[in-house]
């Protein structure tokens, strides 16, 4: 074996060039020429180790999948990953959360025995922290993803990732595999609820936010992390609706849809990427040149880490069968422009990559290219100057002041869309609370909470409540029965029996959780036996309100006639309980608008902004006779609109004003509304704004949201809400699949109000 350049005294250089340009590294950060010095050090091992990425299994006690519990540290499988293959990251947990001490342990392990053999470069340790440190015992859990797009509070959301960003680093480490910037178009795929729901604005609004929290303006500070943007691109949309299957998405839809959160982010610094384990348009998306790097690297200009998902270039061969074996899967991922492989179980990546590059497939050039982008990502993150934090730096580790911006969060959440006077309950109600959902943190919470799918009680946070605990403990007069399972009848007839005890019922409805393809679903409705528990306690004559904690739309067409109330907490998290029972009561105003449509039917998966010819109803109401018709139909489109929220407060909305009537391209719209809370509640609501072009030259949508603001308002306090979007926003990929504002009408809406306005020139 060809003997491996020592590079330690190159590092101390490193360091010390880094030290001195401290300013320098805010703007570009590095200097090209430490890096470039360290890299031309390296043998072709050792820049292929840094391209590897090996899950924790390989350096574990016990086998793969079948790791020894309690979960030690294997030296000499450390020594093969970093001695022989010089591994440059590693991932995950063992299946389950660990303390902060044994991350302590592990962090530490690894990274001593990285920087001082090995390369001498640290590892580059990741983690699936996507809803809180969800792998760290004690660490503050928040509402999943489509929860908090459901706050339409950016500034909320950004304190929640800049919280998850400090108790990962609380564990050591830097790196967190999140956010998920897909769009959720489509409800029976399992990982709908990882999403910020179907709208471009809101999701871009969000992971702006996200990687503000996560990454924030310095990434060597000690409770910074580095964000991974998933999973580019195209990945939330299969057809089938099956996780990682075929995507068929034209590139006008894709430019215009898909690869704008992406872009967001990366304007915004996101430090890496992770690939799409699907194939769009045939091309497996780590196969895809057009893809991986004309698309993202010269238009997007994304220069960070571009990482593949879990085993995907093995999946090259052996699932999508675009290559014959793993040599031909790496040359296709590395041509394509992959820098790091995510191959969790083997070092086949690396046997492969080494022999491609020995014998002149692939050049050493090419390796230095990701090498590069791999090692400035850990100078980015300080960990050349601190391959670990000091542990001992984290007072605020799962503290009360991180909770209470959890339930915040969840609070902020919560939306009522339906309301028959019944909400909110007084504490001298006599409740029945029944359903599920009603007493359990894990439905709650959802997939990726202490382990993959979610599941196992024995990992659930100490001291958090159940709906039905939360409920109790506001109030004397609430009784908890269980009704039925997620899809078993339990004791429903005791529980109508017990009904006529009680002045109302709330009933919680729930589903199983899950996390990527076992969270993929064949039905949208409920299970029988949730629709069955609602109807007969509707026999009881007893108001019902139902709260509903899901993954995902589930539709409620049949059963909503029955319910007085319903209020969606999607998957609120830990605090969830305590932030539903505080809305049950009053103690909460709910302020959630919905980031989907929520649909009616299933042959019915309908976006807020489609096109006009979407319409069930187009060719209905243009004869007199079939206006009752029209409108029949107008209501079974969709159960209830992207966007729409209830409030304890009634909100009023006067005075629409645009600073102009015609505007240019390069102008910027102002709008100012006033908003009344015309009710004796303070509460808060989210000011949305949507365009329509009325003619396009590719059919417009019926609406786009172009922006949105959330503001609070005292009882009977008015509020005028100032928004300013560039006309630029109104863009819309064109015929020759470019980005373009056309000259033309638009028609502006917020609530009920409407104004016109054009914009002119080119
Ligand atoms: C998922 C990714 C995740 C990765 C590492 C994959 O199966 O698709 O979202 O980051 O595993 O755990």
């Amino acid at each position: 074996m060809k003997k491996l350049v020592k590079t330690s005294t190159i590092l101390i250089a490193l360091t010390f060039i880094l030290s001195c340009e401290e300013n320098v590294y805010k703007q570009k950060i590095i200097s090209d020429s430490a890096i470039d010095r360290l890299i031309k050090n390296m043998s072709v091992e050792q820049k292929v180790g840094q391209m590897t990425q090996i899950n924790i299994d390989l350096i574990s006690k016990g086998e793969v999948y079948k790791l020894d519990v309690p979960h030690q540290i294997d030296s000499v499988k450390l020594d093969i990953a970093l001695n022989r293959y010089f591994v440059g990251s590693i991932l995950n947990a063992a299946g389950y959360p660990f303390s902060r001490e044994h991350w302590k342990d592990i962090i530490t392990t690894v990274q001593t025995k990285a920087i001082s053999e090995s390369s001498n470069i640290p590892v580059i340790y990741g983690i699936d922290a996507i809803h809180g440190a969800n792998y760290t015992i004690g660490s503050t859990l928040f509402p999943q993803q489509i929860a908090l797009a459901a706050t339409w509070n950016p500034k909320l959301v950004e304190k929640v990732a800049s919280i998850t960003a400090y108790d990962v680093s609380a564990s050591g480490i830097p790196w967190n595999f999140s956010p998920v910037l897909d769009l959720g178009r489509q409800p029976l795929w399992g990982r709908y609820y990882e999403t910020f729901g179907e709208d471009v604005h809101l999701a871009k609004t969000m992971g702006k936010a996200f990687i503000k929290g996560y990454q924030g303006d310095n990434l060597k500070h000690p409770q910074k992390v580095a964000a991974c943007l998933k999973h580019y691109v195209g990945y939330s949309f299969p057809l089938s609706g099956k996780d990682r299957t075929p995507a068929w998405i034209p590139d006008r839809m894709l430019k215009e849809y898909f690869l704008p959160t992406f872009k967001t982010a990366i304007d915004e610094g996101a430090l890496s990427i992770m690939v799409n384990s699907g194939e769009v348009n045939g091309i497996p998306v780590h196969a895809s040149y057009e893809l991986l790097t004309k698309v993202l690297r010269d238009e997007l200009g994304f220069e960070g880490i571009i990482l593949t998902d879990w085993e995907d270039i093995i999946k090259l061969y052996k699932d999508h069968r675009i290559a014959d074996n793993m040599k031909e899967a790496v040359l296709i991922a590395i041509n394509a422009g992959v820098d790091m492989s995510m191959t969790p179980n083997n070092y086949s990546f690396n046997d492969a990559l080494i022999e491609l590059v020995k014998e002149g497939s692939i050049k050493e050039s090419r390796l230095d290219e990701s090498v590069r982008r791999i090692l400035i990502a850990k100078e980015k993150l300080g960990l050349f100057e601190a391959p670990y934090p000091n542990f001992d730096n984290f007072p605020k580790f799962g503290s009360k002041e991180h909770a209470v911006q959890s339930l915040q969060a969840a609070k902020e959440a919560i939306t009522l869309v339906k309301n028959e006077n019944i909400l909110p309950l007084s504490t001298s109600a006599k409740i029945l609370v029944t359903g599920p959902g009603a007493n359990s943190l894990n439905y709650i919470n959802g997939g990726w909470t202490h382990t993959w799918q979610g599941d196992e009680t024995k990992y659930n946070t100490p001291g958090k409540n159940t709906i039905q605990e939360a409920l109790k403990l506001l109030s004397p007069n609430v009784k908890y029965m269980e009704g039925s399972g997620l899809d078993t009848n339990i004791n429903t007839s005791e529980t109508l029996k017990e009904a006529e005890n009680h002045d109302v019922i709330v009933v919680c409805l729930a589903e199983d959780p899950a996390a990527e393809g076992p969270a993929d679903i064949n039905l949208l409705d409920f299970p029988k036996a949730q629709e069955n528990l609602v109807k007969e306690l509707h026999k009881s004559g007893k108001p019902i309100v139902v709260v509903s904690t899901t993954a995902r739309p589930r539709l409620m067409r049949e059963i909503e006639p029955f319910m007085n109330a319903i209020l969606l907490a999607y998957l609120p998290g830990d605090e969830g309980g305590t932030a539903i029972a505080e809305t049950i009561f009053g103690l909460n105003n709910p302020s959630g608008k919905l980031p989907f449509t929520y649909p009616k039917y299933q042959g019915l998966n309908i976006s807020y902004d489609h096109k006009h010819t979407e319409k069930v109803n187009r060719f209905l109401g243009q004869t007199s006779s079939l206006n009752e018709y029209d409108a029949h139909f107008k209501g079974l489109v969709y159960q209830w609109e992207f966007g729409y929220g209830l409030s304890y407060s009634n909100f009023e909305y006067s005075e629409l004003r645009l600073n102009k009537k015609s505007y240019t391209q390069y102008d910027t719209l102002k709008i100012e509304v006033t908003v009344t809370n015309d009710s004796k509640i303070e509460g808060s609501e989210v000011v949305q704004v949507f365009c329509s072009d009325l003619v396009a030259s590719v059919t417009p949508s019926v609406k786009r949201l172009r922006g949105f603001e959330k503001i609070k308002l005292k009882p009977n306090e008015s509020k005028r809400a100032t928004l300013n979007i560039p006309v630029k926003e109104l863009a819309f990929v064109g015929v020759d699949n470019k980005w373009i504002v056309e000259s033309g009408k638009f028609k502006l809406s917020i609530s009920n109000l409407q104004s016109e306005f054009s914009v002119v020139g080119k």
